[in-house]
């Protein structure tokens, strides 16, 4: 009988009990914050930050530059909390834009909207893996169709810890764990706050998505019409709906 020798020994990862990472800094951690709009994530992304800095570890906080709904250079909640950020299209210039020192000594990196970047994956891994921070980031793990949002899920089999938060249903009061679109526009990214958006239960999600397919549907058929015709009459249908 012969067994599969593998060519790695359990010494040689295990590393003497050595378990630094390169730049002798400890491996760091990784926690995702998911759940739909206003389910509070970034208040609670906040309050994860502070308790870290209040903690006496080094803290930044970034955000994409594609949501400048509250700020360009905070991170806001919906309830009004603040904290200074970096605003920026990736997630890969940070190092630089913050510097290579004062990267160096940061020890706790938040990251809200995270489902807009799509180096999220590649970043936390470094962060953590080979820099040794503790990357805290809060996003939206499916979007108004329910689809994967970026790449948010992808994180989640490197985390050290996952939390989905809910909302409340704005129909009916019951925890609500979707994000309904109220307009008619069907592209994946479209920032908004309230306007926009609602938070739902599943059963108001299904039947919320009914009317607003049926909706959409109408008003698409609306504008072929009206290139064909240049006429105004989807007004009067889609006040009907
Ligand atoms: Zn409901």
């Amino acid at each position: 009988m012969s067994y599969f020798k593998s060519s790695i020994s359990l010494g040689s990862i295990q590393g003497g009990g050595d378990m630094t990472v390169p730049g002798n800094r400890m491996p760091g951690e990784i926690h995702v914050i998911v759940g739909p709009m206003f389910a509070g994530k970034t208040t609670a992304l906040l309050r994860r930050i502070r308790s870290e800095g209040d903690n006496g570890r080094n803290v930044a906080m970034i955000k994409s530059s594609k949501d400048v709904r509250y700020a360009i250079d905070s991170v806001v909640s919906h309830d009004g909390a603040k904290f200074p950020c970096w605003a920026l299209p990736d997630l890969s210039s940070f190092r630089d834009k913050f510097g290579g020192d004062a990267y160096a000594r940061l020890d706790v990196i938040g990251i809200d909207e995270a489902q807009f970047f799509e180096d999220l994956y590649d970043f936390c891994c470094k962060a953590a893996e080979q820099d040794g921070k503790t990357v805290i980031i809060a996003g939206l793990d499916g979007d108004y169709m329910r689809r994967s949002f970026g790449s948010v899920l992808d994180i989640i089999p490197l985390a050290d810890s996952v939390t989905k938060l809910t909302a409340r249903c704005e129909f009916c009061g019951k925890r609500a764990f979707f994000t309904l679109r109220k307009t008619e526009e069907i592209q994946t990214e479209l920032i908004g706050g309230a306007d926009v958006y609602m938070p739902v239960c599943r059963q108001h999600y299904v039947n919320g998505q009914l009317i607003m397919q049926s909706a959409r549907a109408v008003l698409l058929n609306c504008r072929v019409k009206r290139e064909v015709k240049s006429d105004d009459s989807c007004l009067e249908e889609a006040a009907v709906i």
